[in-house]
Order: structure tokens, then sequence, then C-alpha cells
């Protein structure tokens, strides 16, 4: 029994990473759809359940057009 409870708190530990570490949360960018507005950060496709294309591309869960990535502010210049 002991054992077995330790074996469960040392995986859970590991496994568990701090989700709100100053909203670092591995985010690169958001998905647009420039026709709807919609916007959708990259790391919350799943969690939104937004379909995909073949390579990939999440679509707009409105017109379920193709989104357009853009990357997270600082990587690129959009002057
Ligand atoms: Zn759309």
């Amino acid at each position: 029994m002991g054992l077995i409870d330790t074996v469960t708190e040392v995986l859970s530990a590991s496994t568990t990473r701090a989700p709100d570490e100053g909203g670092d949360d591995g985010s690169s960018g958001a998905y647009w759809c420039d026709d709807c507005g919609v916007r959708v950060r990259d790391v919350a496709v799943d969690e939104e359940g937004l379909d995909r294309t073949g390579d990939g591309t999440p679509r707009c869960p409105d017109c379920g057009g193709e989104m357009r990535f853009e990357r997270a502010a600082g990587s690129s210049c959009a002057c």
C-alpha cells in the first residue's frame, strides 16, 4: 500500500508542470480567421476542439475556413 502511494506521488509530481509560470505556457503565436476576426492561441486549439486540415492547420470554428498563423509579438516586425 505505502509503496504504491509513494510511486503515484512521484509520477504525478513529475508529470505535473507548473501551469501558471508567469504566462509562459509554450505558446508561440495564435491562429486567426481574418473573415470572422476569430483568434485562437496555438496552445488552445485542442482545448477549443477545432478541426484541422490535412497539414494540421486549424479550421475556423465559425466558417470552417483555414486559419492563418501569426507568431507572437517579438519574433517578427509587422511595421
Ligand atoms: Zn471564420
